[in-house]
């Protein structure tokens, strides 16, 4: 039993998936023109780990993370210049050219946290008939509106429109009341009102990623991008979406207006949020010059794991401060996780725990711990602590083992590989004397005697696997 804390009702909820152990999980990912930074890696380190906890009890889950490669203005409330066509300029690029240079970047870096790849990775561009799609049928249904610079979602039309910010809309169009699409668009009925589809005209006459279609010359708003993504990809009812805290008011908000417009029927069943990497006690961003990459981390000799280690420290509904200090208290802890792993080893001849299988020494009183933990909302940093108490213990090593390593399928600190850095696998003699007594009658063709040894060997917990000689 997963429980989880919904951001829309504000409670921790008992995990009822839609059809019976699948998960559909939607992250909103990446704006692919800059290097994203080791807060944004912290929101995927943080996707991935609940990911694998559901995989580790054992849901089917179908992860999708797009790439938001359009219409992501440089303000969420859809003001100011396109993300992409910014970087495009300053770096002489095309704004293909750039996405594919940060997906490659950001690709890279998520592979060396150690997380698992998405099942499905989908980029704005290649979703454009399917947002004018939604778009008309949201004309269609009279939830939009248009003027001569862009479509607007009418925000009035919404059924509770603020019911996952819980703002009230005034404080909204306060918030967006400002902003310089209201006074450049002066046919915009609501601040609140977000764009859909921008006309090329205007403010964006230049526009470099426009395209023909029956609403007009144009480009997809940012919000709309997901809202069609989760849906081609996951149906018109998710069971988890997932982002920073940064999004309830508008992004998340935005999305649940539209898909629900469109579809008809409940958007999200559980919306979970991130909280942010700080930096000094403040939002890491790049515009401070704070935004560390991983290039940065891995340059001050620091193992991509070890910030992973970090990430492991802190739940995702809190705060992390990021410091030199706490990232080298990080790899301290995954270093010294690591050495306790190798004393492990060494107890019974280094032997490569995959090679000879542990898993039915796995201690059931600490695994139940650790579901416990990692079931409650998701507590990685418990669940830790429970780790740490498991080689504490006074269990054999063996089963320390295989129980860190079973715990590892969550952790991905790739705990496993560890024993593989001993030279040589020392075997102790006992089951070398075997190995050689099996050789021997392998060579005399006596396959029923190497059978009868094999059989003795995988006794003592070893596996013979033999290679062409
Ligand atoms: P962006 O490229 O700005 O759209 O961000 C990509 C993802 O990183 C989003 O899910 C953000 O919520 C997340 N993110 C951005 N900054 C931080 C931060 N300082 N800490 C944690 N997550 C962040
Ligand atoms: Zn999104």
């Amino acid at each position: 039993m997963i429980k989880i804390y919904n951001t829309l009702t504000r409670k921790k909820e008992i995990f009822k998936p839609i059809e019976k152990n699948k998960v559909k999980f939607y992250q909103c990912g990446p704006t692919v023109y800059w290097t994203q930074h080791i807060g944004n890696m912290r929101a995927m380190v943080l996707a991935d780990l609940i990911l694998r906890t559901f995989k580790y009890l054992n849901y089917d889950v179908k992860f999708v993370r797009n790439y938001t490669d359009v219409g992501h203005l440089t303000s969420d409330a859809c003001t100011g210049e396109d993300k992409m066509e910014k970087a495009s300029k300053s770096e002489n690029l095309s704004p293909w050219q750039i996405a594919e240079k940060y997906i490659k970047i950001f690709e890279n870096d998520v592979k060396e946290l150690n997380t698992l790849e998405p099942n499905i990775k989908t980029k704005a561009t290649e979703h454009i008939f399917y947002i004018i799609e939604m778009v008309q049928i949201l004309i269609d249904k009279k939830f939009a509106y248009q003027t001569d610079l862009a479509i607007y979602f009418d925000v009035s039309k919404a059924k509770n429109y603020t019911k996952l910010s819980r703002q009230n809309l005034e404080k909204q169009k306060h918030d967006v009341g400002s902003s310089d699409t209201s006074i450049s668009d002066p046919q915009k009925k609501h601040p609140a009102d977000f764009v859909l589809w921008f006309f090329k005209k205007g403010k964006h006459k230049n526009a470099l990623q426009t395209w023909e279609s029956p609403l007009g010359v144009g480009f997809p708003g940012w919000h709309i991008e997901c809202s069609v993504m989760s849906n081609k990809h996951l149906g018109n009812t998710l069971d988890i979406h997932m982002g920073g805290v940064e999004h309830i008011p508008i992004h998340h908000t935005n999305e649940i207006a539209q898909s629900e417009a469109a579809n008809g029927v409940k958007f999200v069943n559980y919306w979970i949020h991130n909280e942010h990497l700080l930096i000094d006690n403040k939002k890491m961003s790049k515009s401070e010059g704070t935004g560390y990459s991983l290039e940065e981390i891995k340059s001050k000799r620091f193992d991509p794991l070890s910030l992973r280690y970090f990430f492991l420290q802190a739940h995702y509904r809190s705060k992390q401060n990021f410091t030199w200090k706490a990232m080298k208290a990080g790899q301290n802890g995954l270093k010294s996780l690591q050495n306790k792993i190798k004393a492990l080893g060494n107890d019974y001849g280094k032997v490569d725990p995959i090679r000879y299988n542990l898993s039915n020494r796995v201690n059931k009183k600490y695994q139940k711990k650790f579901i416990e933990k990692i079931s409650d909302n998701f507590n990685f940093p418990q669940a830790l602590a429970v780790a740490q108490e498991l080689l504490k213990s006074n269990l054999p090593d063996k089963d320390k083992l295989a129980t860190i390593l079973d715990f590892d399928k969550v952790f991905g600190l790739n705990l496993d590989k560890i024993s593989k850095e001993g030279k040589q696998i020392k075997l102790p003699e006992e089951i070398q004397e075997l190995f050689e007594q099996r050789n021997q009658a392998r060579l005399k063709k006596d396959w029923k005697q190497a059978d009868k040894i094999r059989e003795k060997i995988l006794k003592m917990r070893y596996e013979v696997v033999d290679k062409k000689i």
